[in-house]
């Protein structure tokens, strides 16, 4: 079978490779890949910034957002041959940990976590796969064209589990939330504010596009002007921050309504200096009872939730995210950004039928 492979720490490594098919485990299923999505940590591991390979192997394959169709489910499964599935990608800690042990390997405490195509285990980015029954997700067989959504969206699902966690610790009717980057996880997080029916803003860069077109389609307002001056006029409750953009960051906190939540999801690398009067950035957030909590990845309770939210959404609409499908054999150009910031980019898709 073929499958993208990377050595991580090593710059132009990526290729598509030929492997021996996998043969599962006990308690294992044998999926036949359908897609796997790359996002940002993907193209950080291809460029070598990031990423562990298997213990005694100098490569991994690639691929955490998973989706693809059971062969073969062990004996007794809830599964059968033919369902639809996706992967999670944390697996606990081997200690483990407190928060582990509590299937909660999302929250771990002492980073010795694995994950699939990032860290210590090999990704999902091959045409066939395996994965532990207890990690696989059955999806809704509408969700055939779509379903390579679920990882990304269960992070979102995750963040606006930390809004309502932390949200609920005095009363809590959020009306507005603003959502600042129009990437997959952004619009998103836009689209179970709308199904929250919340009033949701959005806010990026770009002016044209699909960006500000998917979220006028789900009936929420796009904007392109400088975050303090949209956050000041709308005062958000709720703000799921997706760039990771500092500037952005700071705007958004300062700029939020009395006992607003401020959820950050974004990350950039470092080097990214903001001027910050860190005594007014305090006052705003004590005198407000604001608060401001990060999230990061997800278990395997947000990725059923993730399932759940994306049967409820308009199938055209989720189609839209998905801006761009490559065949496995064309992996590279997947990896490629084309033009900047103003790019139309939201999802970009490799295809792992046997075909392409
Ligand atoms: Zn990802
Ligand atoms: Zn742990």
């Amino acid at each position: 079978m073929r499958a993208l492979t990377v050595e991580p720490g090593r710059k132009g490594s990526l290729r598509v490779t030929d492997l021996p098919e996998p043969v599962p485990a006990d308690g294992e299923l044998l999926v036949d890949g359908l897609a796997v999505g790359v996002c940002g940590t993907d193209r950080e591991i291809a460029a070598g910034d990031i990423g562990l390979p298997p213990s005694g192997s100098s490569w991994m394959v690639l691929g955490h957002e998973s989706l693809g169709r059971v062969r073969q489910a062990p004996p007794g499964s809830s599964l059968t041959a033919g369902d639809l599935v996706v992967g999670a990608v944390r697996r606990p800690d081997p200690v483990p940990c407190g928060a582990c042990a509590r299937g909660e390997s999302d929250n771990c405490r002492n980073g010795g976590y694995q994950e699939r195509g990032i860290k210590q285990l090999h990704g999902y980015g091959s045409e066939t796969w395996c994965v532990e029954e207890d990690y696989a997700v059955r999806l809704d067989p509408s969700l055939e064209r779509v379903g390579i959504l679920t990882e990304p969206t269960s992070i979102v699902v995750k963040a606006w589990e930390q809004v309502d966690l932390t949200g609920a610790r005095g009363w809590f009717e959020p009306e507005r939330a603003l959502i600042t980057g129009a990437g997959s996880i952004g619009l998103l997080a836009a689209l179970i504010g709308t199904q929250r029916g919340l009033e949701t803003h959005v806010i990026d860069l770009v002016t044209s596009g699909p960006k500000p077109e998917a979220v006028r389609a789900l009936g929420a307002t796009y904007h392109h002007h400088d975050v303090e001056a949209v956050a000041k006029k709308i005062r958000p409750d709720i703000v799921i921050e997706a760039t990771g953009v500092g500037s952005v960051v700071v705007d958004a906190i300062r700029n939020t309504n009395h006992y607003g939540v401020t959820c950050l999801l974004g990350l950039l690398s470092s080097g990214h200096h903001v001027d910050v009067d860190a005594g007014i950035l305090n006052r705003d957030i004590v005198l407000k009872n604001d608060l401001v909590v990060g999230s990061v990845n997800s278990n395997v309770r947000h990725f059923r939730e993730a399932a759940d939210v994306l049967v409820r959404a308009d199938e055209a609409w989720l189609e839209r995210l998905i801006t761009r499908r490559v065949p496995l054999a064309r992996a590279a150009e997947a990896f490629e950004v084309p033009d900047g910031p103003q790019n139309g980019d939201v999802k970009v898709v490799i295809d792992l039928d046997k075909n392409s």
